[in-house]
């Protein structure tokens, strides 16, 4: 867990080895809470990536810290994740007083040490040492993978003896339609800037597997006519572009071939509205169909 930014995503992508949550250079991109699964051959680790802590501003913000908080079930190690490279704010502050209620040890990931000198860490790592007695601390790289092994070591030493949760070949919990929403959803994000990207939610309308390929129809929503002519792009140029980058990922990840149609629609407001935002719930909406 930890602040919007502060490397969660990218850390579990590293240390499952693939992407499994997108990342982007802008805060709030994760939305709900996803699993990524680090298989080796003595264990296995369940990763629960969470949107960032944050204080709730809309319908969307507080479901996404709903998220966060059911994250906090059930965990053995709750790792509290800082951007080593900024100051220290009233949002550090804040998500430190977030995780205190988890009843368990909270380890301290220093990240983003590649940007940071090291006779800069110390102070940091004293200033969140007298602010609550942390079970473990390691400086990181999320990107490059510094000081992940020991991170590791460290995470396993905790970890109760259990069979295993999940098939050694499975990377994630979340189903495949979701993953490939969130993978355009991301090329969206980095296509575009300032209020834009927090606009945009993608639904899947339709994922159907044929013998050669899989057929992927999906829609862009955006709160604003303006944002829909951002999206679009000149001549369609950028839908284009965001098309042709997801598929090609959705493609490696997949393992399969993909056929994307990609549909942009208005919907003034959806954040605050708690029908769309209840829909980008994928947990809930598989509870929906398991009960049907
Ligand atoms: P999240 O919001 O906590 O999930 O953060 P993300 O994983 O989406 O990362 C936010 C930004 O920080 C992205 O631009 C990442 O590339 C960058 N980032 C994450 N970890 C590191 C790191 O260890 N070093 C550096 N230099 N950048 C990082
Ligand atoms: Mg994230």
């Amino acid at each position: 867990m930890g602040r919007p930014n502060a490397g969660k995503s990218t850390l579990v992508n590293t240390l499952v080895g693939r992407k499994v949550a997108i990342v982007s250079p802008r805060p709030q991109t994760t939305r709900n809470r996803i699993q990524g699964i680090l298989n080796r051959d003595d264990a296995q680790i369940v990763l629960i990536d969470t949107p960032g802590i944050h204080q709730p501003h809309n319908v969307l913000s507080r479901q996404m810290m709903d998220e966060a908080q059911h994250a906090l079930e059930g965990v053995d190690v709750l790792s509290l994740i800082v951007d080593a490279s900024a100051e220290f704010g009233a949002g550090d502050q804040f998500s430190l007083e977030w995780v205190r209620r988890f009843h368990g040890p909270i380890f301290l990931l220093l990240n983003k040490v590649d940007r940071v000198r090291k006779q800069f860490l110390l102070p940091v790592i004293e200033r969140y040492a007298g602010l609550y007695d942390f079970a473990e601390v390691f400086p990181i790289s999320a990107l490059t993978g510094e000081g992940c092994p020991a991170l590791v070591d460290a995470w396993l030493a905790r970890l109760p003896e259990s069979p295993p949760y999940f098939p050694p070949d499975q990377f994630t919990d979340q189903p495949e339609r979701f993953l490939a929403a969130e993978l355009i959803r991301e090329k969206a994000i980095l296509a575009t800037r300032e209020e834009v990207p927090h606009a945009i939610a993608v639904l899947v309308d339709s994922f159907e597997e044929k013998k050669e390929l899989v057929k992927i129809r999906a829609t862009l929503y955006v709160e604003r006519e303006g944002q829909k002519g951002i999206l679009i792009g000149k001549g369609g140029e950028t839908m284009k572009k965001i098309g042709t980058q997801a598929r090609k990922d959705i493609e490696s990840i997949l393992g399969a071939h993909i056929f994307l149609e990609l549909f942009v629609k208005v919907q003034p407001n959806w954040r605050q509205n708690s029908v769309l935002v209840r829909q980008l719930d994928w947990h809930r909406q598989l509870e929906q169909l398991a009960g049907e």
